[in-house]
């Protein structure tokens, strides 16, 4: 696994620049675009600067070969797992709150407040994963470079891989992120294992 650094220039929308807090969990995502490479979200998080494109971003962006990029430094927050907008669409199917119970188990309700908090952005770190089709199927590249970069993170953060590496859709319950795990759950329990054996060859 090889990360590059090419951090986001600071900006209110994608780098805000605010201090991390411990880490209580790793989220996961997808892009949502088909066979988009890494570069071409990093540049979509660079451009979210101007302002016209709303909040988001990550820490790592994953590339279909397995290159890893990291955009924001681990010390601060990104914007890839907060509800941003407070209305019904936003809310979770399952308890109809703004973030779902796991959440709150997770992060503690002060983290699961709504506006103006960021939320369980404060608390988490985010990697975005490149997908080669609309079920949101990852490269083999992507998968095992995921399991590694996830380990790393859980060991240097001493999370548990099985209680602290979720999904977006495990945070706020509205959105399928990412979609394949999401539909497929037996194949995040697979990532998960992976990831679990790739901390414990690290010792
Ligand atoms: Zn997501």
């Amino acid at each position: 696994m090889i990360v590059t650094d090419t951090f986001l220039t600071s900006n209110p929308y994608s780098r805000p620049g605010t201090p991390l807090g411990e880490v209580m969990a790793l989220i996961m995502h997808w892009t949502g675009k088909p066979m988009q490479p890494a570069q071409g979200v990093r540049a979509f998080f660079e451009n979210r600067k101007t302002g016209a494109d709303g909040y988001g971003s990550a820490h790592y962006i994953i590339d279909q070969g397995g290159a890893v990029l990291r955009c924001i430094p681990e010390a601060e927050v990104a914007y890839h797992c907060g509800v941003a907008v407070m209305d019904d669409e936003h809310r979770d199917p399952a308890s109809w709150k703004f973030y779902t119970d796991w959440a709150r188990a997770q992060f503690g309700e002060s983290h699961c407040q709504t506006a103006p908090s960021i939320g369980p952005n404060l608390v988490t770190l985010g990697i975005e994963m490149c997908v080669v089709d609309f079920a949101g199927n990852f490269t083999v590249q992507t998968s095992d470079a995921a399991a590694e970069l996830a380990a790393d993170i859980c060991t240097r953060h001493h999370l548990n891989p099985f209680s602290d590496v979720a999904t977006h859709n495990m945070v706020c319950g509205y959105k399928d992120c990412p979609r394949l795990w999401v539909n497929h759950p037996e194949l995040l329990g697979e990532f998960l294992a992976n990831v679990a054996s790739a901390k414990a060859k690290r010792g």
